[in-house]
């Protein structure tokens, strides 16, 4: 068995009913990313608005895992600020490798995902839109901190 039974439910919820799923107009961060072992291919779509997450979307197809770690992660990230979200990203990542333990409280729907450690050829799915999430924060605070020609 793969997952526990209650956790592949939120999972298969969240794939077949994604949150915030679509492309964001006038987004200030899009960021792609793949996934060739799977096959998945997501597309985040952030609107910052004084530094903090006012919007957040995401499109593409892949695995269930990878489509409800997007869809919860749309949930769990909009209101945040920047370095909040960048900080939350950094630590759902290194839980996933099996490096670190979050709460459950911090997770929330999240917490169906727990377990995936032990499925290494899944970490990825779920990473991915993660990853997107970080790699964007750092180019939009980059792009921002330059001097207005
Ligand atoms: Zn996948």
């Amino acid at each position: 068995m793969l997952l526990d039974e209650l956790y592949q439910d939120i999972i298969i919820k969240h794939y077949k009913n994604p949150h915030n799923f679509g492309k964001l107009e006038n987004a200030q961060i899009v960021e792609r990313d793949y996934n060739p072992f799977c096959g998945d291919e997501l597309t985040l779509y952030v609107r910052v608005e004084n530094n903090r997450i006012e919007e957040v979307r995401f499109e593409g197809k892949g695995c269930s895992i990878s489509q409800a770690s997007a869809s919860m992660m749309t949930d769990i990230i909009k209101g945040k600020t920047l370095e909040e979200a960048a900080r939350f990203s950094a630590g759902f990542r290194s839980m996933l490798y099996g490096e670190k333990k979050l709460r459950d409280e911090e997770l929330g729907s999240l917490v169906a995902l727990k377990g995936i450690e032990q499925f290494p050829v899944r970490v990825k799915c779920a990473a991915l839109i993660w990853i997107a999430l970080s790699r964007g924060i750092e180019k939009y605070k980059k792009e921002q901190g330059k001097p207005k020609s």
